[in-house]
């Protein structure tokens, strides 16, 4: 068992902290407060191939291991959360399935723009009756001899106003069979898809999620993703690598929160000495710490039974679970210690506060993770 970083994996996080300090870190607070996507910073992250980060090289990705990957996010999250759900999504679940179950030509067609960042990635599964119950989409493709025709609503698609490339997940209509699912590769510019206006959230701000709608939606045969019918299957491997990636964006946050309330700690005088010195700002720092590390290890668990082909699913679960809840404390602690300041958008503790919470919501809710870790032991 190795606990340790490889070098290999040091230098990453420490090239990625650097990219995220000196070129995130400027953006953060106005891609917050205005909502606006800073295409030229997204155009250099293509650049370092991190729209691309386990795809191999030659469909233009850096080929890292998952645990690497983990640390792209981690990294990126730390400072700029809103950038780093674009690539977890881009990368979790839109690249990652086209790679998986794409044939060589959809490989060639969508993956290698998405790997190298020409095209940003969605992944369309909820809808305004299905969100926990996905198997409930209402959603159609109908087939005929050369097309699909789509139809239907999808709605919070994370990187929505900003995507080339869209995975919907639709319901097959056939004569007599019962209703089953499949994934189609649907470009934006694609008569029938309309992208509705960007949601007002309470944090991730800067990530354009919105709404998109099909309205007799053509799309040729060769766009279905993987087997007709295969769509379940699609969601539910994706959804287990995914959850590594928005467990490693929840730890991202958390580190960010440590790190920025261990400095207001020191600053912070009252009562004529350190904040720092009071137990009970020592046991908020060291509760964040050591979940944090708790989070770590579950984060870098999963990532590595996914790389050695292991199954991960209860892990993933259990990494994305106990990761953003670490996320949400943390945050409220971090808060804390900043007093009425941490209240106030002077600090960025109340952003962190924010961006946490949706760590808890989306790619599966808390209570879903614990039903799929649930499921898994009782099954074991
Ligand atoms: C910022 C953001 C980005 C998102 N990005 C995407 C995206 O890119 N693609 C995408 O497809 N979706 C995305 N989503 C949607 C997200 O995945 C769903 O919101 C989530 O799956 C929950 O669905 P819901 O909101 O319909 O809640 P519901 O399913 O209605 O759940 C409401 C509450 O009931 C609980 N609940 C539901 N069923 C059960 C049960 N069986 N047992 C116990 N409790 C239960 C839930 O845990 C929750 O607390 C995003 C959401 C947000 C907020």
């Amino acid at each position: 068992m190795h606990l340790e970083p490889s070098m290999k994996q040091a230098v990453i996080r420490r090239t990625v902290r650097k990219f995220s300090e000196t070129r995130l870190a400027p953006v953060t607070a106005e891609m917050d407060r205005t909502g606006f996507f800073p295409w030229d910073i997204a155009q250099e992250m293509a650049d370092l191939k991190y729209f691309g980060l386990e795809i191999p090289a030659q469909y233009g990705g850096a080929g890292l291991e998952t645990i690497s990957h983990a640390i792209v996010i981690e990294e990126i999250s730390r400072v700029n959360a809103a950038m780093g759900l674009c690539v977890a999504v881009h990368n979790g679940v839109s690249a990652s399935p086209v790679y998986m179950f794409g044939n060589e030509e959809q490989r060639k067609r969508f993956l290698v723009p998405l790997a190298t960042g020409k095209k940003i990635g969605t992944f369309c599964l909820t809808e305004p009756n299905a969100g926990s119950d996905a198997s409930s989409l209402e959603t159609s493709a109908v087939r005929n001899s050369k097309e699909y025709i789509l139809n239907g609503n999808k709605v919070f698609v994370t990187n929505g106003g900003i995507s080339g490339i869209n995975l919907i997940f639709a319901a097959i209509q056939t004569d007599g069979e019962r209703r089953r699912f499949s994934v189609y590769i649907v470009e934006s510019e694609r008569e029938g898809l309309e992208k509705g206006p960007v949601e007002e959230l309470m944090g991730m701000r800067g990530n354009p999620v919105c709404p998109i709608v099909l309205r007799d939606c053509r799309i040729p045969l060769e766009n279905c993703l993987g087997k007709e019918g295969e769509g379940l299957k699609i969601a539910l491997t994706t959804l287990n690598g995914g959850r590594i990636g928005i467990a490693a964006q929840a730890l991202g946050i958390s580190q960010g929160c440590l790190d920025v309330s261990l400095k207001y700690a020191k600053e912070r005088n009252q009562f004529g000495r350190s904040i720092s010195e009071f137990g009970a700002i020592q046991n908020f720092l060291a509760d964040m710490s050591t979940r944090i590390e708790a989070a770590r290890l579950l984060v870098y668990r999963a990532s590595d039974l996914k790389d050695k082909g292991l199954n991960h699913v209860k892990e993933s679960a259990m990494a994305k679970v106990y990761a953003s809840e670490v996320a949400v404390d943390a945050t409220r602690m971090g808060l804390q210690i900043h007093g009425g300041y941490g209240y106030t958008k002077a600090y960025p503790i109340e952003r962190f506060y924010r961006d946490a919470k949706a760590c808890e919501i989306y790619e599966g809710t808390s209570e879903i993770q614990r039903m799929v870790i649930a499921k898994r032991l009782l099954n074991e």
